[in-house]
Formats: C-alpha cells, sequence, structure tokens
C-alpha cells in the first residue's frame, strides 16, 4: 500500500495535539480537517481516520465514551538471553483461574512472554493505573508476576520472566468501549472519523483486534477513492504562508 503513495506522504514520528474543520475555500469540499501535530505542523485533508489507538484524540474529540477498564490487566516482557535459550520453538500457554500466560521465543536470544490476568476488580468504574503500578518500576512488575500473579506457574515460565530485559517491561490495563457506546456514540462527523482501537479497543482474548485490520484498511481504500489528489485552498493558507504559523504542510 505504501508504495502506492506519492513520496513523502507518509510521515513517522507525528503527534497530533489538536484537530478543527474549516469550510474548503473553492467548495469542491464540505468542510476540511486540520490537524496539529506537536512539531507545529498544520495538515489539511479531505478525510481524517483516526487509527490512533485506545487512548485516541481523534474519537474524544467525536465525543466518543472514555475507554472502561475491563477489569483485567495485561503485563509483557521481553526476556534476553545473550548466550542463546534452549527453549523449543513453539508458543506455550499455561491456564489457570483468572490468569493466561504464555511464552514464545522469538530469536535464538529472545523470548517473549504475557500475563493476562483479574489484578483490576471488574466491575467498578475505570481504574486509572499510576505511572508506577503501570509499568514504571520494572523491578516492582518482575516481583509481582514471580511472587504473587504467576507464583504457581511452572518455573521454566518464572525463569523467562527473570531474564526480562527492564526496558521492555509493560503492565497495563485491558480497557474496551461497550458495544452499546460505540453503537449510539458519534463515528463520524464531517470529514472525521475513527478505526481500529480507537473505536472499538480489542482485549488481547480472540487475536481478532490486528487480525482485521488489514481487512479494514482494505475496504476503506476501496471506499475512498483517489484522496492523495491536494486538499483545495482555504482562505487561511494565504495566512500561514505568509509565515504566521510555522511549518505549515498541505496534504
Ligand atoms: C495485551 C494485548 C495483546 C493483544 N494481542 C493480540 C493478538 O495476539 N492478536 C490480535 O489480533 N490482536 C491482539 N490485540 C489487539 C490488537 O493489539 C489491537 O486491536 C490492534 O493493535 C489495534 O490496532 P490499532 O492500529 O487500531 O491501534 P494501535 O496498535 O494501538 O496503534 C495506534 C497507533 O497510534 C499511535 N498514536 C497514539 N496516539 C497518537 C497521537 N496523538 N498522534 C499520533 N499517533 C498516535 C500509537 O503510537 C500507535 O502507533 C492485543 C491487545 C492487547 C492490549
Amino acid at each position: 500500500m505504501a508504495e502506492e503513495l506519492p513520496p513523502g506522504t507518509i510521515r513517522f514520528s507525528s503527534r497530533l495535539t489538536s484537530i478543527s474543520t474549516e469550510p474548503a475555500a473553492d467548495g469542491s469540499s464540505p468542510e476540511l480537517a486540520v490537524v496539529r501535530l506537536d512539531d507545529g505542523s498544520v495538515i489539511r485533508s479531505k478525510v481524517l481516520i483516526g487509527c490512533d489507538g485506545v487512548n485516541s484524540v481523534v474519537a474524544r474529540w467525536l465525543g466518543l465514551s472514555e475507554p472502561a477498564s475491563s477489569g483485567r490487566s495485561c503485563v509483557r516482557g521481553l526476556a534476553v538471553y545473550p548466550g542463546g535459550h534452549s527453549v523449543k520453538k513453539e508458543l506455550r500457554q499455561f491456564l489457570s483461574h483468572g490468569l493466561r500466560a504464555g511464552m514464545v521465543p522469538i530469536s535464538d536470544t529472545d523470548i517473549y512472554w504475557f500475563v493476562v490476568n483479574n489484578t483490576i476488580p471488574a466491575g467498578k468504574p475505570p481504574v486509572k493505573l499510576t505511572k508506577k503500578e503501570a509499568g514504571g518500576d520494572p523491578e516492582m512488575i518482575l516481583r509481582e508476576v514471580t511472587d504473587n500473579l504467576g507464583r504457581h506457574l511452572p518455573e521454566e515460565f518464572l525463569d523467562v520472566v527473570r531474564h526480562s530485559d527492564r526496558d521492555n517491561l509493560t503492565w497495563a490495563p485491558l480497557l474496551y468501549r461497550a458495544p452499546w457506546a460505540i453503537l449510539t456514540g458519534r463515528a463520524a462527523r464531517g470529514p472525521v472519523t475513527v478505526a481500529g482501537d480507537a473505536f472499538h479497543p480489542m482485549t488481547p482474548d480472540m487475536a481478532q483486534g490486528g487480525f482485521i485490520f488489514p481487512l479494514l484498511a482494505d475496504t476503506m481504500w476501496f471506499n475512498c477513492g483517489d484522496l492523495t489528489a491536494p486538499a483545495p485552498p482555504t482562505p487561511r493558507d494565504a495566512e500561514e504562508e505568509a509565515g504566521k504559523k510555522s511549518h505549515a504542510h498541505y496534504q
């Protein structure tokens, strides 16, 4: 898909900070989406599809409800064995009441592991974990897995956990948006809409979240047609061209 786009269309490390809409000066499009990035760039486009994940800025702008706590969280890590590990190259899962753990070697030296668990009480309002609780303290996360959540798991798994690269540990609450909030929420406003976790955050239960994305992207590509042509000029363009706003960028 990237090869089909004009050079420079895809920009990396571009954090969206705010969104607005404005009329297109030549009337060729009812409204343009105006996106501001944290480096000061301004992008005008005929369509804005927010795929910015569970904490989506675009979903918030549309007025969709904040994601709710699923009552569960997931700890993830990457174990590193500089001299190589002897773990068989297969996915192994360990199930117990309220817990699902797994590990899979991704190279001769690295093993990915996870522990999905019920540590956030279900039925209560969304729990906002502090930075420390949610992943700011790697030693605390490791202790929580080896001494508490996973203390009954096989020693082979715990050994993998202990070999974790401290910079690659996360412990995050699993969030979702209730189906009725998706059905009744405003998923589009003018040229702005959302897709993926920004619209319907997925938990890691049926491996469906990542899977649906290629299908969704393909459908959108088919339905949106040629949106890569330059957006029509607006009255503000002249102002920004004159240098009142820095780094203006048009698309
Ligand atoms: C623990 C866990 C395990 C999972 N395991 C699986 C699995 O095995 N199989 C599966 O199919 N699905 C799995 N899922 C679900 C899957 O990961 C998601 O459904 C999928 O990643 C959603 O893709 P997305 O592109 O919508 O959002 P994301 O993958 O969250 O991507 C959002 C992107 O937007 C960027 N972004 C965020 N804010 C801004 C901003 N303001 N400006 C610019 N960019 C921004 C982020 O940096 C990120 O790159 C799992 C989910 C979790 C939480």
